[in-house]
């Protein structure tokens, strides 16, 4: 597997032209660029790392850090989490949609909470790659009573 690959990349899932740009601005290596303020973000990914610095500094938690095939079969999802308690590595979740509605169990692969992301802590969940296109988050563990 190439670094890249094992790294993943960004998913931009932008569909507002609002006036923001921190996406544009925290990427190092010129993967996001936009045309002007208000612009959709254009993604690059032959630029992209995989450094999750877009992850943690969207406002609109617009953006995701994928990456295919993270085991065979599974796919993994990293996304800034808001919340308290915080999920430990190796815990069991529910995975959801971006409608809040579950999809499937999960696997918390990473809490990342690093002070290049500025207080924004980052949850990686791995999870059976046929789901890819649903998971985005994950259900709160205060919600399931944890
Ligand atoms: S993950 Fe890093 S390199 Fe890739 S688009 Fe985001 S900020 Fe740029
Ligand atoms: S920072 Fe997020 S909300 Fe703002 S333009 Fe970039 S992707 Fe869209």
């Amino acid at each position: 597997m190439s670094e890249q690959k094992r790294r993943g990349a960004a998913l931009l899932e932008c569909c507002q032209e609002i006036p923001c740009n921190p996406c544009a601005t925290v990427c190092k290596t010129g993967a996001i660029t936009k045309a002007s303020l208000n612009a959709r973000p254009e993604f690059h990914p032959d630029k992209c790392v995989g450094c999750k610095l877009c992850v943690a500094a969207c406002p609109g938690q617009a953006i995701f850090l994928e990456t295919p095939d993270y085991e065979p079969g599974k796919w993994a999802l990293t996304f800034p989490y808001e919340y308290r308690p915080l999920p430990e590595e190796g815990q069991t979740v529910t995975a959801v949609d971006r409608l809040g509605q579950p999809v499937c169990q999960a696997v918390v692969a990473a809490v990342e909470d690093r002070p290049v992301y500025n207080k924004t802590v980052l949850v990686t969940l791995v999870f059976p790659a046929e789901h890819r296109e649903q998971v985005r988050f994950m259900k709160r563990l205060e919600q399931e009573g944890r």
